[in-house]
């Protein structure tokens, strides 16, 4: 049987066709032009490939409330030619098959539950730090939506008392995402975070930032693994500092056996980077067997 899967981002549309497996048999992507220029080409894609069904993981905000009237749109992003646009119901028109639809994020977390490091966990939270910073969360073996869907990027933050940056987020200044997404590293530092990679300063204040929003994570969600994603996150020697921070915050405040070894606990993506077309293959396997 197979699948269509789309991971819809604000810079690329990655389409594949893969398997119940979660095999990935085709795949190709497409600038995130115009929905008028983009649209036509991804549907062309998936329109002569036999799939039994479309899982997408889209770049948001967007409405995952079936209940809802605007129900699989993409709702209040700064894109303006993709806001309030209905990216499930065009889909639905063209190629007449059952639609799984979420957030890039929660597709990456149950890319990892269903084919990846954390398989047969039922409380995850999947970060990815790129050009924003994203939160998927599967808590209790479900993805977490809630009111909308979690927005944990712009969780706000303490800012080290040596940072005089103020913060790239148009919203919140020093939120996650403003103080430590790719964009930020470079406006703070001025060069590509790529070729800052030699300066520990970077990096120690990175981890600074994302050991406290894990730090909050495990207090919130209590998950049993945490998995971290994103071009940023290429830099491997973040995750000593990052577990040396959580360490530092937790301060044995509480002590399970996972916070013993954050080695396993606080781990890097273990599907090369296609976590999120994995995830949308999962999304419509899903949406085929509930036929939505
Ligand atoms: P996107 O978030 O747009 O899907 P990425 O996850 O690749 O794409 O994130 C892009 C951001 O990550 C850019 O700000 C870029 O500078 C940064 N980045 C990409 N690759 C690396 C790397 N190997 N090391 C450090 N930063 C990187
Ligand atoms: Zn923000």
């Amino acid at each position: 049987m197979l699948f269509g899967a789309l991971e819809a981002g604000g810079t690329k549309m990655i389409c594949a066709i893969g398997d119940e497996n979660g095999n990935i048999l085709h795949k190709t992507s497409f600038p995130t032009e115009d929905t008028a220029v983009t649209m036509p080409k991804i549907i062309n894609y998936f329109k002569d490939k036999s799939i039994e069904a479309l899982g997408i993981g889209c770049f948001g905000p967007i409405d995952v409330n079936p209940k809802s009237s605007t129900y699989g749109f993409i709702t209040t992003t700064p894109k303006i030619a993709w806001r309030n646009y209905d990216i499930v119901g065009d889909f639905k028109k063209t190629l007449n098959v059952p639609i799984g639809f979420d957030t890039d994020v929660n597709g990456s977390v149950l890319g990892e539950v269903t084919f990846g490091c954390a398989k047969d966990l039922d409380c995850v939270v999947y970060i990815t730090i790129g050009t924003g910073v994203g939160v998927g969360v599967f808590l209790n073996g479900q993805l977490l939506h809630g009111m909308l869907h979690p927005e944990a990027g712009h969780m706000l933050m303490r800012v080290r008392e040596d940072d005089i940056y103020s913060g790239k987020c148009p919203y919140h200044g020093s939120c996650l995402e403003g103080l430590a997404a790719g964009p930020a590293i470079e406006e703070r530092w001025g060069s590509k975070a790529i070729e800052l990679k030699d300066n520990h300063n970077v990096w120690e204040l990175e981890a600074y930032y994302i050991g406290q929003a894990i730090t909050n994570f495990i207090y919130i969600y209590s998950p049993q693994k945490i998995i971290l994603g994103g071009g940023v996150m290429h830099q491997m020697q973040l995750f000593p500092l990052i577990r040396d921070k959580v360490k530092q915050l937790n301060s044995n405040y509480i002590n399970t056996k996972e916070l013993l070894n954050l080695d396993t606990y606080i781990v890097p993506s273990s599907l090369n980077d296609d976590q999120g077309i994995m995830g949308a293959i999962e999304l419509g396997k899903k949406a085929y067997y509930e036929d939505i």
